[in-house]
C-alpha cells in the first residue's frame, strides 16, 4: 500500500541571496493553491533559522508576508516540519548581504549544548510563525540533508518532541561532510534509528522516513529542467571548486535521483510513480510511505505539480502528512 507525502523546503538559497518574494512566498502561493484546490496536505519544511534573523534584522520588507503564509498554512490543516540551516544564527548583514557562519554549516557537528540552543531557538521561532506556542513540530529535515553523525542531535530532537526525521535519501553521500546514506539502501521504506540514522536500530526511539530516491545512471539527471535551475543556482555560486564537485558527482556510475516535484519532469515524474505502482503490485501488503520533495525556490513549472496530483488520484493513492501517519507506525 502507498501513501504519498509531499514535502518542500520553504527557503531561499543557502547563501542567503534571494528575495522572499521570489523564492519563497509566490511559489509557495502557487503550491498552497494548488494543493488547496485538490484538497490536499502538504509538509512544509520551514527554515526557522533564517526568518528567524531577516525578521530581528529586517533585510527584507517581505517577512511578516512568510510569518503570515506559514500561519495560514498551519491553520488550513498543512503540517509544519522544522528544518535548519545552523548558519544562519551567527549570520551577520553587511548591508548589502548576508555573511553566513560557515563553521556551523552542519548541526550534527557541532557541541551538544550549542546543537541544543539551536533547536530550541528554531522550534522557539517555529511556534511564534504559527501563532500556537503548544504546537510541536514532529518532523524534522537537517539542512543540506546532513544527519550525520546522528547523535546527539536526535536525541536532541527527541527531546524536543520530535519523532520523525525525513533528511536521509538511500545512496545520497557528502564526501565533504562525511555524510553517507549508501547504508540504508538495503533498508525498507521506513525505519527506527538511534546512533545512525543509516542503519535501522528496531529499538531506536526516532522514526526515518527518508526521502525517496533511485540510483540510475548518471546521464539520467541531465535534463533542460535541470540544467536552467542550476543555472538559477549558478548565479548566485560562482564558485569553479563546486561546479568541479558537481561534475565529479554526475560521473559517479550511479546516482540517487529523489523524487523532486519541482526538479524532475512530467516524464520523469511518471516513470518514477510508475515504477512505484509496479513495485507495490509484488508486494501490496508492505507500507510504503512515499516522501516527495521540492523547494520553494526551485518552483519553475507548477504544471507539473499538477500533473502529479492528478495521476495520483486516478491510480487512488491518497496523499497524507508524517503526523497523520505517526501512530500507525510505531
Ligand atoms: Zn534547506
Amino acid at each position: 500500500m502507498i501513501e504519498f507525502i509531499f514535502t518542500v523546503d520553504y527557503e531561499i538559497y543557502g547563501d542567503g541571496s534571494g528575495s522572499l518574494k521570489d523564492l519563497v512566498i509566490e511559489p509557495a502561493d502557487l503550491l498552497l493553491g494548488l494543493f488547496d484546490k485538490y484538497r490536499v496536505p502538504m509538509v512544509i519544511f520551514v527554515e526557522a533559522a533564517e526568518f528567524d534573523l531577516i525578521n530581528q534584522y529586517k533585510t527584507d520588507k517581505d517577512i511578516d508576508f512568510v510569518i503570515r503564509q506559514v500561519r495560514s498554512a498551519y491553520k488550513r490543516g498543512h503540517e509544519i516540519g522544522l528544518h535548519i540551516h545552523p548558519q544562519w544564527y551567527n549570520a551577520r548583514h553587511d548591508g548589502a548581504r548576508w555573511q553566513l557562519d560557515r563553521s556551523e554549516y552542519n548541526l550534527c557537528i557541532l557541541p551538544e549544548e550549542r546543537i541544543k540552543a539551536i533547536v530550541a531557538r528554531a522550534k522557539n521561532f517555529i511556534k511564534f510563525m504559527v501563532d500556537d506556542q503548544r504546537f510541536d513540530p514532529i518532523s524534522f529535515r537537517a539542512g543540506n540533508w546532513l544527519f550525520q553523525p546522528t547523535q546527539p542531535a536526535a536525541k536532541i530532537l527527541y527531546d524536543n518532541e520530535v519523532r520523525i526525521d525525513s533528511s536521509v535519501f538511500k545512496g545520497g553521500r557528502f564526501k565533504e561532510y562525511s555524510v553517507n546514506y549508501r547504508k540504508a539502501m538495503i533498508n525498507g521504506y521506513f525505519w527506527k534509528f538511534e546512533e545512525d540514522v543509516s542503519i535501522e536500530n528496531p529499538d531506536g526511539k526516532m522514526l526515518e522516513i527518508p526521502i525517496y530516491a533511485r540510483m540510475v545512471p548518471f546521464w539520467q539527471m541531465v535534463t533542460p529542467k535541470r540544467f536552467f535551475i542550476e543555472k538559477g543556482y549558478e548565479r548566485y555560486h560562482q564558485s569553479k571548486k563546486g561546479r568541479w564537485r558537481k561534475i565529479k558527482d554526475y560521473f559517479n556510475l550511479k546516482y540517487p535521483k529523489k523524487l523532486d516535484f519541482c526538479r524532475l519532469t512530467e516524464r520523469e515524474l511518471k516513470e518514477m510513480i510508475e515504477f512505484i505502482i509496479k513495485t507495490d503490485c509484488k508486494s501490496p501488503s508492505v507500507y510504503k510511505p512515499i516522501v516527495a520533495i521540492g523547494h520553494t525556490k526551485d518552483l519553475r513549472d507548477i504544471n507539473a505539480v499538477e500533473y502529479l496530483l492528478n495521476f495520483l488520484r486516478d491510480y487512488k493513492i491518497p496523499v497524507t502528512t508524517f503526523s497523520r501517519i505517526y501512530m500507525r507506525m510505531i
